[in-house]
């Protein structure tokens, strides 16, 4: 039997398990996604006993993103620019580590939501691993302008100087009401990848953008998947937004990630309605 999974520590949120799982069994592939939750004093010796005839690959998950760019044995220039592995396929017997959260995002924003970020203004709020990995895609997509706004300015900073190479007017500000006002007023699409409004997370109850300063006319992206109406996706509902749920980012990396591994279309629909049930929705 084939064999693939997903890698991280602790994996007991994950509902990859399931959709991956639905998605191979409509194929009628023989395999088995599993739930590698390894010990991060285990996770060289995972790499060294893999079994890699069987080994179809993996996703990567918190918090081995990064560490996983020195255990496979290439990597994709995309992983490399944006600095983690969240899928490793194995190629002719060697593993490639790729990065599937930017394409996935891109992905799930122009096919099913139709929005072509080409040209737009986007504000970005957060320059945490999930946020490098979208302004790394959003730079590629060739947007006009890209604001990000993190609590730690300097992270912020490192993130725009870094993205500097390769196009857009890139400015990184401070996440605070006074800062946010002047982007606002000319943003298309807003992506919020900080934990802010995550249950369980450092500030459940908030939106990161304060709900009266949403513009009507912006689309409003929160790739917080739990819950699914987030603070952030309430006010912009209110305020009668367009709004896109963290859980399409979730489906569509997973959804690049079966197609790598498979060579096979996703079944979309399959992957969706499993994740759903997975959350309980
Ligand atoms: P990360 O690397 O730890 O980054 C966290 C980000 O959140 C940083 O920008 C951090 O700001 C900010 N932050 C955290 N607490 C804050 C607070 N109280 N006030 C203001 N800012 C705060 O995490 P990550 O891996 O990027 O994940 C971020 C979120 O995205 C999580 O909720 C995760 O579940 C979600 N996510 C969703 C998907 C999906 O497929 N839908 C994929 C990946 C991640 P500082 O720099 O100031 O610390």
């Amino acid at each position: 039997m084939n064999r693939i999974g997903i890698l991280g520590y602790p994996l007991s949120h994950s509902i990859s398990p399931e959709f991956q799982q639905a998605a191979l069994d409509h194929h009628q592939i023989k395999a088995t996604f599993h739930r590698w939750e390894i010990k991060p004093d285990k996770l060289n010796a995972f790499f060294e006993t893999i079994e890699i005839v069987n080994f179809l690959g993996a996703s990567v998950t918190i918090p081995y993103k990064e560490k996983c760019l020195g255990l496979v044995d290439k990597i994709t220039d995309s992983a490399h620019l944006i600095g983690a592995v969240n899928c490793i396929v194995n190629q002719n017997n060697q593993l490639v580590g790729h990065n599937t959260d930017g394409s996935g995002f891109i992905r799930a924003l122009k096919t099913k939501h139709g929005f072509d970020p080409c040209g737009k203004n986007v504000l970005l709020i957060g320059a945490g691993g999930a946020a490098k990995a979208i302004a790394y895609s959003l730079v590629q997509e060739q947007i006009n302008t890209l604001t990000i706004a993190n609590r730690t300015v300097s992270r912020g900073d490192e993130l725009a100087q870094r993205l500097k190479l390769n196009g857009p007017k890139i400015n990184s500000i401070k996440l605070e009401r006074q800062t946010l006002i002047n982007p606002l007023s000319n943003v298309d699409l807003i992506v919020n990848t900080t934990s802010i409004g995550m249950k369980n997370g450092p500030d459940p109850e908030h939106s990161p953008v304060p709900p009266d300063l949403i513009p009507q006319n912006a689309l409003i992206n929160d790739i917080v998947y739990n819950p699914i109406e987030t603070p952030l996706i309430k006010a912009a509902k209110i305020r009668k937004a367009p709004t896109i749920g963290g859980l399409d980012m979730l489906v569509y990396q997973g959804i690049e990630a079966f197609e790598l591994w498979t060579k096979k279309d996703a079944p979309e629909n399959i992957m969706y309605d499993a994740a759903k049930k997975a959350l309980g929705l």
